[in-house]
Protein backbone atom coordinates (compact mmCIF):
# COMPACT_ATOMS: atom_id res chain seq x y z
CA UNK A 1 0.00 0.00 0.00
CA UNK A 2 1.54 3.35 -1.28
CA UNK A 3 0.83 6.26 -0.02
CA UNK A 4 0.26 8.73 -3.34
CA UNK A 5 -1.21 12.66 -4.65
CA UNK A 6 -3.52 11.82 -7.67
CA UNK A 7 -3.52 14.63 -9.83
CA UNK A 8 -6.51 14.91 -13.11
CA UNK A 9 -5.79 17.21 -15.46
CA UNK A 10 -8.52 19.21 -17.34
CA UNK A 11 -8.19 21.13 -20.87
CA UNK A 12 -5.88 19.59 -22.20
CA UNK A 13 -7.61 16.53 -23.08
CA UNK A 14 -9.33 18.87 -26.11
CA UNK A 15 -6.46 19.77 -27.98
CA UNK A 16 -6.06 16.90 -30.33
CA UNK A 17 -3.21 16.30 -31.83
CA UNK A 18 -1.52 18.73 -29.60
CA UNK A 19 -2.18 16.53 -26.59
CA UNK A 20 1.46 15.00 -26.62
CA UNK A 21 3.07 18.31 -26.36
CA UNK A 22 0.35 19.97 -24.09
CA UNK A 23 1.34 16.77 -21.42
CA UNK A 24 4.79 17.44 -22.07
CA UNK A 25 4.65 21.36 -20.39
CA UNK A 26 2.28 19.57 -17.76
CA UNK A 27 4.70 17.04 -16.24
CA UNK A 28 7.42 19.61 -16.46
CA UNK A 29 5.14 22.16 -14.33
CA UNK A 30 4.54 20.04 -12.40
CA UNK A 31 7.85 18.96 -11.54
CA UNK A 32 8.60 22.88 -11.16
CA UNK A 33 6.11 23.47 -8.92
CA UNK A 34 7.24 20.48 -6.85
CA UNK A 35 10.97 21.24 -7.00
CA UNK A 36 12.69 20.90 -3.34
CA UNK A 37 10.70 18.35 -2.28
CA UNK A 38 11.86 14.10 -2.61
CA UNK A 39 9.03 12.57 -4.87
CA UNK A 40 8.41 10.77 -7.94
CA UNK A 41 6.09 11.92 -10.79
CA UNK A 42 4.52 9.04 -12.71
CA UNK A 43 2.41 8.86 -15.23
CA UNK A 44 -1.01 6.73 -15.85
CA UNK A 45 -3.60 7.12 -18.85
CA UNK A 46 -5.15 10.65 -17.93
CA UNK A 47 -3.65 10.88 -14.45
CA UNK A 48 -0.27 11.79 -12.86
CA UNK A 49 0.88 9.77 -9.46
CA UNK A 50 3.43 12.13 -6.80
CA UNK A 51 4.71 9.07 -5.11
CA UNK A 52 7.97 8.37 -2.42
CA UNK A 53 6.98 11.68 -0.72
CA UNK A 54 7.70 11.82 3.24
CA UNK A 55 4.46 11.54 4.65
CA UNK A 56 5.18 14.91 6.36
CA UNK A 57 5.13 16.53 3.29
CA UNK A 58 1.81 16.15 1.95
CA UNK A 59 0.10 19.31 2.77
CA UNK A 60 2.79 21.24 1.04
CA UNK A 61 2.55 18.92 -2.20
CA UNK A 62 -0.88 19.71 -2.19
CA UNK A 63 -0.64 23.00 -1.51
CA UNK A 64 1.80 23.41 -4.51
CA UNK A 65 -0.49 21.58 -7.10
CA UNK A 66 -3.53 23.52 -6.14
CA UNK A 67 -1.79 26.22 -8.25
CA UNK A 68 -0.83 24.63 -11.21
CA UNK A 69 -2.89 25.25 -14.13
CA UNK A 70 -3.95 22.10 -16.25
CA UNK A 71 -5.23 20.61 -12.98
CA UNK A 72 -8.70 19.66 -12.62
CA UNK A 73 -9.05 17.65 -9.42
CA UNK A 74 -6.39 15.96 -6.97
CA UNK A 75 -6.82 13.59 -4.35
CA UNK A 76 -4.59 12.08 -1.57
CA UNK A 77 -4.89 8.13 -1.91
CA UNK A 78 -3.37 4.65 -1.79
CA UNK A 79 -1.97 2.97 -4.71
CA UNK A 80 -2.73 -0.64 -4.00
CA UNK A 81 -2.31 -4.12 -6.02
CA UNK A 82 -6.13 -4.41 -7.11
CA UNK A 83 -6.97 -8.02 -5.20
CA UNK A 84 -10.19 -7.58 -3.42
CA UNK A 85 -8.36 -8.07 0.46
CA UNK A 86 -5.46 -4.97 -0.60
CA UNK A 87 -8.42 -2.74 -2.11
CA UNK A 88 -10.89 -3.71 1.36
CA UNK A 89 -7.75 -2.61 3.28
CA UNK A 90 -6.99 0.68 1.67
CA UNK A 91 -10.78 1.38 1.71
CA UNK A 92 -10.77 1.14 4.93
CA UNK A 93 -8.48 3.82 6.17
CA UNK A 94 -10.75 6.42 4.29
CA UNK A 95 -14.12 5.09 5.28
CA UNK A 96 -15.86 6.75 8.55
CA UNK A 97 -16.51 5.88 11.84
CA UNK A 98 -20.53 6.42 11.33
CA UNK A 99 -22.85 8.22 8.86
CA UNK A 100 -23.53 6.79 5.96
CA UNK A 101 -21.51 5.93 3.08
CA UNK A 102 -21.03 4.69 -0.73
CA UNK A 103 -18.34 3.13 -2.49
CA UNK A 104 -18.04 4.23 -6.11
CA UNK A 105 -15.76 2.72 -8.76
CA UNK A 106 -14.31 3.75 -11.82
CA UNK A 107 -12.84 0.83 -13.65
CA UNK A 108 -10.27 2.42 -16.00
CA UNK A 109 -8.62 -1.29 -16.59
CA UNK A 110 -12.01 -2.99 -18.87
CA UNK A 111 -9.70 -6.40 -18.45
CA UNK A 112 -10.58 -6.49 -14.65
CA UNK A 113 -12.74 -9.65 -13.72
CA UNK A 114 -15.80 -7.69 -11.76
CA UNK A 115 -17.94 -4.92 -12.65
CA UNK A 116 -17.80 -1.65 -11.27
CA UNK A 117 -21.10 -2.73 -9.25
CA UNK A 118 -19.56 -6.14 -8.12
CA UNK A 119 -16.59 -4.25 -6.73
CA UNK A 120 -18.88 -1.55 -5.02
CA UNK A 121 -21.05 -4.66 -3.47
CA UNK A 122 -18.05 -6.26 -2.28
CA UNK A 123 -16.09 -3.90 -1.26
CA UNK A 124 -19.56 -1.52 0.57
CA UNK A 125 -20.33 -5.32 2.46
CA UNK A 126 -16.89 -5.40 3.74
CA UNK A 127 -16.45 -2.09 5.05
CA UNK A 128 -20.38 -2.65 6.47
CA UNK A 129 -19.09 -6.30 8.31
CA UNK A 130 -16.06 -4.40 9.37
CA UNK A 131 -18.02 -1.10 10.97
CA UNK A 132 -20.99 -1.68 12.14
CA UNK A 133 -21.90 2.13 12.80
CA UNK A 134 -21.90 2.68 9.06
CA UNK A 135 -24.93 3.03 7.31
CA UNK A 136 -24.78 2.68 3.12
CA UNK A 137 -26.98 5.31 1.23
CA UNK A 138 -26.15 5.74 -2.69
CA UNK A 139 -27.94 8.48 -3.45
CA UNK A 140 -26.82 11.44 -0.75
CA UNK A 141 -24.18 9.44 1.47
CA UNK A 142 -22.29 12.02 3.39
CA UNK A 143 -18.83 9.89 2.84
CA UNK A 144 -17.90 8.44 -0.35
CA UNK A 145 -14.53 6.08 -0.71
CA UNK A 146 -13.67 6.17 -4.19
CA UNK A 147 -11.60 2.84 -6.17
CA UNK A 148 -10.25 3.55 -9.12
CA UNK A 149 -9.19 0.16 -11.19
CA UNK A 150 -5.68 0.92 -13.14
CA UNK A 151 -3.81 -0.89 -15.86
CA UNK A 152 -1.66 -2.75 -14.86
CA UNK A 153 -3.59 -4.33 -11.72
CA UNK A 154 -3.22 -2.03 -9.63
CA UNK A 155 -5.85 0.60 -8.05
CA UNK A 156 -6.07 3.65 -6.43
CA UNK A 157 -8.13 4.60 -3.19
CA UNK A 158 -9.02 7.89 -2.06
CA UNK A 159 -12.12 9.78 -0.44
CA UNK A 160 -12.13 13.15 -1.64
CA UNK A 161 -11.52 15.10 -4.34
CA UNK A 162 -10.14 18.74 -4.40
CA UNK A 163 -10.88 20.77 -7.02
CA UNK A 164 -7.68 21.89 -9.27
CA UNK A 165 -7.43 25.33 -10.84
CA UNK A 166 -8.56 24.17 -13.83
CA UNK A 167 -6.64 26.64 -17.17
CA UNK A 168 -4.05 25.65 -19.48
CA UNK A 169 -0.16 24.26 -18.65
CA UNK A 170 2.14 27.61 -18.20
CA UNK A 171 3.91 28.29 -21.10
CA UNK A 172 1.51 26.44 -23.43
CA UNK A 173 0.36 30.21 -24.80
CA UNK A 174 4.18 31.99 -25.23
CA UNK A 175 5.33 34.59 -23.03
CA UNK A 176 4.31 37.96 -22.01
CA UNK A 177 5.16 40.65 -20.10
CA UNK A 178 3.19 42.00 -16.73
CA UNK A 179 3.67 45.84 -15.78
CA UNK A 180 3.34 44.92 -12.07
CA UNK A 181 2.43 47.91 -9.52
CA UNK A 182 1.89 47.12 -6.04
CA UNK A 183 -1.60 47.35 -6.20
CA UNK A 184 -4.57 44.66 -6.47
CA UNK A 185 -5.01 44.82 -10.28
CA UNK A 186 -1.76 43.89 -11.71
CA UNK A 187 -1.02 40.40 -9.65
CA UNK A 188 -4.96 39.58 -10.66
CA UNK A 189 -4.29 40.10 -14.41
CA UNK A 190 -1.19 38.08 -14.09
CA UNK A 191 -2.90 34.95 -12.84
CA UNK A 192 -5.28 35.19 -15.30
CA UNK A 193 -2.86 35.60 -18.04
CA UNK A 194 -1.03 32.67 -16.68
CA UNK A 195 -4.46 30.31 -16.18
CA UNK A 196 -4.50 30.89 -20.09
CA UNK A 197 -1.00 29.08 -20.28
CA UNK A 198 0.69 32.33 -20.80
CA UNK A 199 4.61 33.12 -19.26
CA UNK A 200 4.11 35.69 -17.37
CA UNK A 201 7.55 37.47 -16.61
CA UNK A 202 7.33 40.67 -14.75
CA UNK A 203 7.89 44.48 -14.75
CA UNK A 204 7.77 46.87 -12.11
CA UNK A 205 8.39 51.13 -12.27
CA UNK A 206 10.17 52.69 -9.21
CA UNK A 207 11.08 55.96 -8.38
CA UNK A 208 13.41 55.84 -6.15
CA UNK A 209 13.88 58.02 -3.84
CA UNK A 210 10.38 59.13 -4.08
CA UNK A 211 9.06 55.38 -3.51
CA UNK A 212 10.94 53.46 -1.08
CA UNK A 213 12.77 49.75 -0.56
CA UNK A 214 9.76 48.84 0.97
CA UNK A 215 7.63 49.37 -1.54
CA UNK A 216 10.17 47.57 -3.62
CA UNK A 217 10.08 44.79 -1.20
CA UNK A 218 6.05 44.54 -1.10
CA UNK A 219 6.07 44.28 -5.53
CA UNK A 220 8.56 41.45 -4.84
CA UNK A 221 6.50 39.84 -2.36
CA UNK A 222 3.79 40.16 -4.86
CA UNK A 223 5.87 38.85 -7.70
CA UNK A 224 6.86 35.72 -5.17
CA UNK A 225 3.00 34.57 -4.55
CA UNK A 226 2.60 35.26 -8.45
CA UNK A 227 5.27 32.73 -9.42
CA UNK A 228 4.00 30.23 -7.93
CA UNK A 229 1.09 30.18 -10.43
CA UNK A 230 3.24 31.19 -13.18
CA UNK A 231 6.14 29.69 -12.19
CA UNK A 232 8.15 32.55 -13.31
CA UNK A 233 10.47 33.38 -10.69
CA UNK A 234 12.75 36.79 -11.37
CA UNK A 235 10.81 39.92 -11.81
CA UNK A 236 12.87 43.68 -13.56
CA UNK A 237 12.61 46.96 -11.94
CA UNK A 238 12.97 50.36 -13.84
CA UNK A 239 13.51 53.69 -12.45
CA UNK A 240 11.51 56.02 -13.54
CA UNK A 241 12.16 58.85 -11.75
CA UNK A 242 13.95 61.04 -14.05
CA UNK A 243 11.22 61.00 -16.57
CA UNK A 244 8.21 61.93 -13.99
CA UNK A 245 10.65 65.05 -12.75
CA UNK A 246 11.13 65.78 -16.49
CA UNK A 247 7.27 65.69 -17.27
CA UNK A 248 6.71 67.46 -14.09
CA UNK A 249 8.79 70.10 -14.72
CA UNK A 250 8.01 70.50 -19.11
CA UNK A 251 4.81 69.51 -19.63
CA UNK A 252 0.95 70.37 -18.83
CA UNK A 253 0.12 69.05 -15.48
CA UNK A 254 -3.05 67.12 -16.32
CA UNK A 255 -1.36 65.13 -18.28
CA UNK A 256 1.23 63.79 -15.97
CA UNK A 257 -0.03 60.01 -15.64
CA UNK A 258 -0.96 59.86 -19.23
CA UNK A 259 2.65 61.01 -20.08
CA UNK A 260 3.87 58.47 -17.79
CA UNK A 261 1.79 55.96 -18.91
CA UNK A 262 3.04 56.29 -22.36
CA UNK A 263 6.74 56.25 -21.06
CA UNK A 264 6.01 52.67 -19.24
CA UNK A 265 5.06 51.49 -22.63
CA UNK A 266 7.60 52.37 -24.17
CA UNK A 267 10.14 51.08 -22.09
CA UNK A 268 8.11 47.73 -21.54
CA UNK A 269 8.07 47.66 -24.79
CA UNK A 270 11.96 47.19 -24.70
CA UNK A 271 12.18 44.73 -21.69
CA UNK A 272 10.00 42.64 -23.65
CA UNK A 273 12.31 42.42 -26.63
CA UNK A 274 15.47 41.28 -24.18
CA UNK A 275 13.15 38.45 -22.08
CA UNK A 276 11.40 37.27 -25.53
CA UNK A 277 7.83 38.13 -24.60
CA UNK A 278 5.49 38.71 -27.54
CA UNK A 279 2.84 40.82 -25.86
CA UNK A 280 2.03 43.26 -22.49
CA UNK A 281 -0.40 42.51 -19.83
CA UNK A 282 -1.70 45.13 -17.42
CA UNK A 283 -3.92 45.41 -15.01
CA UNK A 284 -6.35 48.05 -16.51
CA UNK A 285 -10.08 47.85 -16.25
CA UNK A 286 -12.46 50.50 -18.40
CA UNK A 287 -13.42 53.29 -16.40
CA UNK A 288 -11.80 52.34 -13.15
CA UNK A 289 -9.99 55.67 -12.81
CA UNK A 290 -9.07 58.55 -15.38
CA UNK A 291 -6.11 56.90 -17.32
CA UNK A 292 -8.04 54.02 -18.06
CA UNK A 293 -11.11 55.58 -20.01
CA UNK A 294 -10.76 54.22 -23.91
CA UNK A 295 -9.09 57.66 -24.86
CA UNK A 296 -6.41 56.62 -22.29
CA UNK A 297 -5.86 53.23 -23.24
CA UNK A 298 -5.54 54.42 -26.86
CA UNK A 299 -2.92 56.75 -26.02
CA UNK A 300 -0.86 53.92 -24.15
CA UNK A 301 -1.54 51.66 -27.13
CA UNK A 302 -0.40 54.19 -29.68
CA UNK A 303 3.41 54.19 -28.52
CA UNK A 304 4.04 50.53 -28.99
CA UNK A 305 3.45 47.95 -31.93
CA UNK A 306 2.88 44.47 -29.12
CA UNK A 307 -0.28 43.67 -28.09
CA UNK A 308 -1.35 44.63 -25.07
CA UNK A 309 -3.70 41.88 -23.11
CA UNK A 310 -6.17 43.29 -20.28
CA UNK A 311 -7.78 40.59 -18.95
CA UNK A 312 -9.78 42.83 -15.94
CA UNK A 313 -10.94 45.30 -18.58
CA UNK A 314 -14.43 44.28 -18.12
CA UNK A 315 -14.46 43.62 -14.23
CA UNK A 316 -15.32 45.37 -11.36
CA UNK A 317 -13.09 46.12 -8.53
CA UNK A 318 -15.22 43.53 -6.17
CA UNK A 319 -14.40 40.69 -8.54
CA UNK A 320 -10.94 41.67 -8.44
CA UNK A 321 -10.83 41.88 -5.25
CA UNK A 322 -12.49 38.60 -4.72
CA UNK A 323 -9.77 36.93 -7.10
CA UNK A 324 -7.08 38.83 -5.32
CA UNK A 325 -8.59 37.19 -1.88
CA UNK A 326 -8.22 33.47 -3.54
CA UNK A 327 -4.73 34.12 -5.21
CA UNK A 328 -3.31 35.37 -1.90
CA UNK A 329 -2.47 38.41 -3.20
CA UNK A 330 -4.81 40.77 -1.53
CA UNK A 331 -3.45 41.37 1.70
CA UNK A 332 0.09 42.34 0.46
CA UNK A 333 -1.49 44.34 -2.12
CA UNK A 334 -3.44 46.97 0.17
CA UNK A 335 -0.13 47.35 2.52
CA UNK A 336 0.15 51.16 2.49
CA UNK A 337 3.50 52.06 0.49
CA UNK A 338 3.68 54.61 -2.01
CA UNK A 339 3.68 53.28 -5.69
CA UNK A 340 5.26 55.66 -8.89
CA UNK A 341 1.99 56.57 -10.09
CA UNK A 342 1.25 58.53 -7.30
CA UNK A 343 4.24 61.05 -6.71
CA UNK A 344 3.31 64.20 -8.72
CA UNK A 345 0.18 63.18 -8.96
CA UNK A 346 -1.95 65.88 -10.39
CA UNK A 347 -5.34 67.41 -8.69
CA UNK A 348 -7.38 66.91 -11.69
CA UNK A 349 -5.70 64.26 -13.79
CA UNK A 350 -7.18 64.54 -17.74
CA UNK A 351 -9.60 61.90 -18.34
CA UNK A 352 -10.10 62.27 -22.16
CA UNK A 353 -6.66 63.31 -23.41
CA UNK A 354 -6.80 64.77 -26.68
CA UNK A 355 -3.54 62.32 -28.70
CA UNK A 356 -2.91 65.59 -30.28
CA UNK A 357 -2.63 67.62 -27.06
CA UNK A 358 -0.38 64.55 -25.65
CA UNK A 359 2.30 64.90 -29.05
CA UNK A 360 2.63 68.28 -28.55
CA UNK A 361 3.18 67.81 -24.69
CA UNK A 362 5.68 65.33 -25.26
CA UNK A 363 7.70 67.40 -27.94
CA UNK A 364 9.34 69.51 -25.12
CA UNK A 365 10.77 66.11 -23.67
CA UNK A 366 13.82 64.07 -25.15
CA UNK A 367 11.68 60.94 -25.33
CA UNK A 368 14.52 58.48 -26.59
CA UNK A 369 17.04 59.80 -24.09
CA UNK A 370 14.83 59.22 -21.06
CA UNK A 371 14.10 56.14 -22.40
CA UNK A 372 17.64 54.90 -22.98
CA UNK A 373 18.61 56.15 -20.02
CA UNK A 374 15.55 54.50 -17.89
CA UNK A 375 17.07 50.98 -19.31
CA UNK A 376 20.14 51.50 -18.04
CA UNK A 377 18.43 51.27 -14.77
CA UNK A 378 16.81 47.77 -15.54
CA UNK A 379 18.10 45.32 -12.40
CA UNK A 380 16.54 41.81 -12.77
CA UNK A 381 15.58 40.25 -9.33
CA UNK A 382 15.45 36.80 -8.97
CA UNK A 383 13.77 34.64 -5.98
P1 LIG B 1 -3.03 48.21 -9.96
O1 LIG B 1 -3.95 47.82 -8.85
O2 LIG B 1 -2.55 47.04 -10.76
O3 LIG B 1 -1.91 49.10 -9.47
P2 LIG B 1 -4.59 50.46 -10.63
O4 LIG B 1 -6.04 50.27 -10.67
O5 LIG B 1 -3.97 51.07 -9.43
O6 LIG B 1 -3.89 49.08 -10.96
P3 LIG B 1 -3.00 52.20 -12.29
O7 LIG B 1 -2.16 52.55 -11.14
O8 LIG B 1 -3.53 53.27 -13.18
O9 LIG B 1 -4.27 51.33 -11.91
O10 LIG B 1 -2.21 51.20 -13.20
C1 LIG B 1 -2.78 50.55 -14.28
C2 LIG B 1 -1.86 49.45 -14.71
O11 LIG B 1 -0.59 49.97 -15.11
C3 LIG B 1 -1.53 48.47 -13.60
O12 LIG B 1 -2.53 47.47 -13.48
C4 LIG B 1 -0.21 47.92 -14.05
O13 LIG B 1 -0.38 46.92 -15.04
C5 LIG B 1 0.44 49.14 -14.67
N1 LIG B 1 1.26 49.85 -13.66
C6 LIG B 1 0.89 50.88 -12.86
N2 LIG B 1 1.90 51.24 -12.06
C7 LIG B 1 2.95 50.45 -12.34
C8 LIG B 1 4.30 50.32 -11.86
N3 LIG B 1 4.77 51.10 -10.90
N4 LIG B 1 5.07 49.38 -12.41
C9 LIG B 1 4.60 48.56 -13.37
N5 LIG B 1 3.36 48.63 -13.87
C10 LIG B 1 2.54 49.56 -13.38
MG1 LIG C 1 -1.86 51.23 -9.17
Amino acid sequence: MEKVVIIRYAEIHLKGKNRNYFERIFAMNLERALKGIRHELHRTSGRYLVADFEEGQTDEIMRRISRVFGVHSYSTGLLVDADEGSIFAAAKTFAPTSGTFKVETHRGDKHYPLTSMEINARIGGRLLDAIPTLRVDVHAPEHTVYIDIREGHRALVFGSFEDGPHGMPVSTAGKGLLLISGGIDSPVAGFMMAKRGLTVEMLHFHSYPYTNEAAKEKVVALSKILSEYSLVTRLTTVKVTHIQEEIHKKCAAELNVTLLRRFMFRIAERIAARVGAKCLVTGESLGQVASQTMEGLTSSNAVVTLPVLRPLIGFDKEDIISIAKKIGTFETSVLPYEDCCTVFLPDYPAIRPKLSFIEEEEKKLDIEALVSEALESAEIIRF
